[in-house]
């Protein structure tokens, strides 16, 4: 009975956001600020359970596991956000102006069918940047502070290299005509998802919010220490799409952490892309220094 009630938790709480987003006043869904506190509301929310249903005791949070989550957090909705809005949504959204691309039909459509159409769009192009992401060696080098990760928790979704962050929020949504709630769901829905496929939790859900939704149990593989392992479940809150594409791996991991499980500091995080560079700066470096030590003798 108990685990029947568990197995609910998460597909009840997608649909509370539905719910809430349906029916929320217009003078809430109509403010910037609704999403930024729903986001926030929610991923407490998902973090809070993890001492309700721990998944694994080794993935417990400790204070500096915390302090780094909400430094990540903090970046996402500031730094990252800005550069998001103001390098990719702006400029998209006067490209669609500009050559007078309507989608009016989608301002037509049930609430419900605009967050799904929503959801996959955003869905859509990340599941193709993190399949990218692990087949280019720049593009790696982005993604790879988020699989040195030795530990998951729900916040963790939000840590990686900016550059990555930057490139994980890129989407056409600015393309399409949708009402501000409808698309406000979607971006909630996405983060319930995506911040349980993190999160310490045990609240398996049903077998069919599975087939659709990535869950914790199929994004721990990704995370998983081995390289085989990680080559799959790339959707980010759809593993459908993974099905679709042919990559999806069934299975879990406890042990996660690329790299010799080595875990990095937010310095190594921010300069992980750049390490070849400065590699290559120490090599000359010591060449140099080694050239004028010979000189000198
Ligand atoms: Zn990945
Ligand atoms: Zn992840």
């Amino acid at each position: 009975m108990k685990q029947a009630m568990m197995s609910y938790v998460q597909p009840v709480m997608v649909a509370a956001v539905l719910l809430f987003w349906a029916l929320a006043p217009a003078a809430w869904t109509g403010s910037a600020w609704s999403i930024v506190i729903a986001t926030l509301s929610t991923t407490a929310a998902i973090q809070a359970l993890e001492w309700v249903n721990e998944r694994h005791a080794s993935w417990r949070l400790t204070w500096r596991e915390f302090l780094t989550d909400v430094f990540y957090v903090t970046l996402s909705y500031t730094v990252i956000a800005w550069a998001s809005k103001t390098l990719a949504d702006e400029p998209l959204t006067a490209l669609k102006h500009g050559l007078g691309i309507t989608t009016l039909w989608a301002m037509h459509l049930p609430f419900v069918a605009q967050v799904a159409l929503a959801v996959f769009l955003v869905e859509f192009g990340q599941y193709w940047m993190h399949r990218l992401m692990h087949n280019q060696a720049f593009f790696w080098s982005t993604h790879a502070p988020h699989h040195h990760l030795t530990q998951l928790n729900a916040m963790k979704g939000a840590v990686g290299n900016p550059i990555e962050l930057f490139l994980i929020s890129l989407s056409v949504l600015a393309l399409f005509d949708l009402p501000q709630p409808a698309m406000f769901c979607a971006l909630n829905v996405l983060a319930v998802v995506s911040t349980f496929a993190h999160a310490n939790t045990r609240f398996d859900p049903p077998r069919w919010y599975a087939f659709v939704f990535t869950t914790i149990r199929h994004h721990s593989l990704h995370h998983s220490t081995g390289y085989a392992e990680t080559r799959c479940n790339y959707g980010n809150s759809l593993i459908l799409l993974d099905r679709i594409f042919g990559t999806f791996g069934e299975g879990e991991a406890e042990v996660v952490g690329q790299g010799e499980r080595r875990r990095l500091s937010i310095g190594e995080q921010f300069l992980f892309p750049a390490r070849p560079l400065i590699a290559r700066y120490q090599a000359t470096d010591d060449r140099r220094e080694r050239d004028g030590a010979e000189a000198a003798a």
